[in-house]
């Protein structure tokens, strides 16, 4: 940061290299970067990010959608998976993708987690007691919480309190969630899977799809991600990597579940690769709990 564009005091200007040191941290370390405006826009919308969620956990602005996700085979709803929801006050529906990582780095995830956790339990308990059999329900975990202290004391707490049995607990991870402490995201894994937790690693193909990772990771589903299932009718070669991976997959005894089909052509193409399961707007948008148990049929 320079005198005088980028302050007009030294306190200024070092406040801006903080910034700037930060924002190098962030495009992966070992590089420079020069202080802009840009910077100062996203630190304080970051800020105000955290400061609404922090009122967002007292004043529970939080919801959970559900997904469905279909046997490709038979049309049957298998599960849903369950997606958080914020609607703010002032400025409306905020996107996941846009405050789970400010979630993250403010360590508010621990208690937005857990209680998606016990909410989720809880929808998969409400199933059962309406005749619904038992439907899996599966939650995003992301890589702080898993590993952060008392996981895996949550997850227990979550299913004791509902009631349910592990199996109808599914727990989404994508490889981001595990490469920065493998061994130690190996570990709480397999906990979990002692416990009779079903896991699957989401967003399959977008990371460093590493083989080693699909041989160590005691995961039993895999999500293609939804780029692959944007491109099926593009090329030929779109078609042989996944019934590639769908291969594989099945080699490797795993269910396979394609996200984000949003036509019938690309249902279609799903159904010769033996895809298991599909989720996405064809079917359904995540919706909330009433319109989303509306989809199964008539009891
Ligand atoms: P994800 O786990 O990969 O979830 C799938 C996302 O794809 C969802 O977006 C879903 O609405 C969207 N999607 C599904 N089918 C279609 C389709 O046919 N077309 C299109 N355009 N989109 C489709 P959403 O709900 O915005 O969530 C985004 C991400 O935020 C999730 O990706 C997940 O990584 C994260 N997330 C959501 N809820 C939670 C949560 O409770 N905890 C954590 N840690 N992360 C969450
Ligand atoms: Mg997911
Ligand atoms: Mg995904």
């Amino acid at each position: 940061a320079a005198y005088p564009a980028d302050g007009a005091t030294v306190d200024d200007i070092l406040k801006n290299v903080d910034n700037a040191m930060y924002f190098a941290k962030q495009s992966g370390k070992n590089c420079w970067k020069f202080y802009d405006t840009d910077m100062q826009a996203a630190a304080y919308e970051k800020m105000l990010l955290t400061n609404n969620l922090h009122r967002a956990v007292a004043n529970k602005e939080f919801s959970l959608h559900y997904q469905p996700q279909v046997s490709i085979a038979t049309g049957a709803i298998v599960g849903f998976e369950a997606l958080l929801r914020w609607r703010t006050p002032e400025n409306g529906d905020i996107p996941p993708t846009r405050f789970i990582p400010v979630a993250e780095q403010s360590g508010l995830i621990k208690v937005i987690g857990t209680r998606v956790l016990h909410e989720a339990c809880q929808f998969a308990r409400r199933l059962t007691d309406s005749g619904r059999g038992n439907l899996c329900v599966a939650v995003n975990v992301s890589p702080h919480q898993l590993c952060a202290d008392g996981f895996i004391e949550s997850v227990d707490d979550a299913l004791r309190a509902a009631g349910i049995s592990p199996s109808r607990l599914e727990i989404e991870i994508t490889e981001n969630a595990v490469i920065a402490s493998l061994q130690e995201a190996i570990s709480r894994l397999e906990t979990l899977r002692g416990m009779g937790v079903r896991l699957t690693l989401d967003d399959f193909g977008t990371g460093y799809s590493s083989l080693t990772y699909l041989q160590r990771l005691p995961v039993q589903t895999l999500k293609i991600d939804k780029s692959f299932i944007d491109r099926i009718l593009d090329t030929g070669a779109n078609k042989t990597i996944i019934c590639t991976i769908v291969d594989m997959a099945h080699q490797l005894d795993m269910t396979v579940v394609a996200e984000g089909e949003e036509t019938a052509e690309q249902l279609a193409y799903l159904a010769g690769s033996r895809c298991d399961l599909a989720q996405g707007y064809l079917f359904s948008r995540p919706a909330p709990e009433e319109e989303a148990v509306g989809l199964l049929p008539p009891l």
